[in-house]
């Protein structure tokens, strides 16, 4: 996780249900050594475990989820960009924007990049990976449906929660992901129902974009996409990884 922790930011490792975290020296890509020292997990806010230089996102990856918008889904992967200024952390607000009337979740399994990733076959694609989080592929829907490009509605600021974590130790091929907003159930899929797999997404997206160290796949969102309003908690939980919680304010 990267944390603050009084007036600096760090990164650090624990293991589920730890109490503490073990500082380390530089970052997840770069001397993640221990330092020695450890900090409680109660006195530190935790931050966006990555500062990604991009996030590749993929449309209608769950059949369910393409029937609810009356599509098919797609033969090749439908993949879109969300710009790094999309990500905040867990705890922080997302921001409605007035020149929206319909703001959507969408709870997905996100794929973190450890290592320079280009033209990676699926049998490689594991060691290109360091880990994977939470994400809450936020979406101006009333503007995807009117603008032919994207950017507005699923590029804005805040539009992408991810956290609270990196889970090191998983595999995805088959985990439940929920989205609830004020503890209610809305989504809940399995990664074994999605149309493309982790390591055929980083197979077809690196056949024609490097993946950085930090850089992260949105796997995109099973069924029962739905409206967000200020005074809202959405969570996205993963099993096997943890829950991300954000507040839903009004902005301007
Ligand atoms: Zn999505």
């Amino acid at each position: 996780m990267r944390f603050r922790f009084g007036d600096r930011i760090a990164t650090g490792a624990s293991e589920l249900g730890s109490d503490t975290i073990r500082v380390l020296r530089g970052t997840f890509f770069e001397d993640p050594v221990p330092t020695g020292e450890e900090v409680p997990f109660d006195d530190v806010r935790l931050l966006a475990p990555v500062l990604p230089s991009k996030l590749v996102c993929v449309g209608r990856n769950y059949a369910a989820h393409a029937a609810e918008f009356g599509m098919e889904v797609p033969e090749e992967p439908l993949l879109f960009l969300k710009p790094s200024t999309s990500v905040i952390g867990p705890g922080d607000p997302i921001r409605l924007l007035p020149i929206s009337r319909r703001v959507d979740h969408e709870g997905e399994l996100a794929v973190v990049i450890g290592r320079i990733a280009r033209n990676v076959k699926t049998e490689d694609a594991a060691k290109h990976i360091l880990g994977y989080t939470c994400a809450n592929d936020v979406t101006l829907r009333d503007l995807q449906r009117t603008d032919d490009q994207w950017a507005r509605a699923k590029g804005f600021d805040g539009s992408c929660p991810l956290g609270p974590w990196i889970e090191t130790d998983l595999d995805p091929t088959d985990v439940r992901v929920q989205t609830r907003v004020n503890g209610e159930v809305r989504q809940t899929g399995q990664t074994s129902d999605m149309v493309f797999g982790v390591a055929t997404l980083i197979e077809y997206v690196t056949s024609f974009m490097t993946l950085l160290p930090g850089d992260a796949i949105l796997t995109g969102t099973p069924e029962g996409v739905g409206r967000l309003e200020p005074g809202d908690v959405v969570e996205v939980e993963v099993d096997g990884v943890g829950t991300l919680s954000n507040p839903v304010e009004a902005g301007s």
